[in-house]
């Protein structure tokens, strides 16, 4: 079988993705790009996460075209792939429907400073404007919106994060949810106060140069 852990890195973080509230039902979708193979492992269109199996996980290649596997891709598969295309150093791809983030990206707002574990995704969260989901426009305005970020809001519809490694990419996805409901309980109670640019970039230096930061 193609890309056996990477397939079981899919069943495994899509069990977690529900666990921990990031998503419900089938929702979300996630994939992992092995620069070795070319080849991308992505979650099956409309299958419940549980009961995801390694089989179920699909392969494709940097087209979209299926090389492995019965079921069908997620329907999000167009912006996987564009992700990938667009940005040499990720490997993976985590969309979710968070709660918080997606109350953000109703309202059209992008997620601002208020907290240093923004830069998980840089100096912010950018929006991109809304499209149909599984659509190509909606590739499109990721990928003009998302820059150089490691997450971006989609409009009336939810999350993308993206990582160097899908551990990495889920804690994105985990950290970006975090500040999104401390931003929405900022902005219930008073003003939030945000992190100056200044210090915003001191931050996202060294997450760059030291990794992950607890
Ligand atoms: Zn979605």
């Amino acid at each position: 079988m193609l890309m056996l852990s990477e397939r079981q890195q899919i069943v495994d973080y899509g069990l977690k993705m529900i666990r921990s509230g990031l998503t419900t039902g089938s929702g979300g979708n996630l994939s992992i790009l092995s620069p070795a193979d070319n080849l991308i492992a992505i979650s099956p269109s409309g299958i419940d996460y549980a009961a995801v199996t390694v089989a179920d996980v699909v392969v494709v290649d940097r087209a979209g075209q299926k090389v492995e596997g019965e079921r069908k891709p997620s329907s999000e598969l167009g912006f996987h792939l564009a992700l990938y295309a667009a940005r040499n150093e990720i490997t993976s791809v985590v969309h979710t429907h968070s709660v918080y983030a997606t109350t953000l990206a109703c309202l059209h707002w992008e997620l601002p400073a208020v907290h240093y574990l923004i830069a998980f995704s840089g100096d912010k969260v950018p929006l991109a404007p809304y499209a149909t989901f599984g659509s190509d426009e909606l590739a499109a305005n990721i990928i003009a919106s998302i820059g150089s970020y490691n997450a971006v809001l989609l409009a009336n519809h939810g999350l993308v994060a993206v990582g160097k490694d899908m551990k990495n990419c889920f804690n994105v996805a985990e950290e970006i949810e975090l500040v999104a409901r401390i931003y929405y309980q900022t902005k219930s109670l008073g003003q939030p106060v945000l992190v100056d640019a200044e210090e915003m970039k001191k931050v996202v230096m060294k997450f760059n140069s030291y990794g992950q930061q607890d």
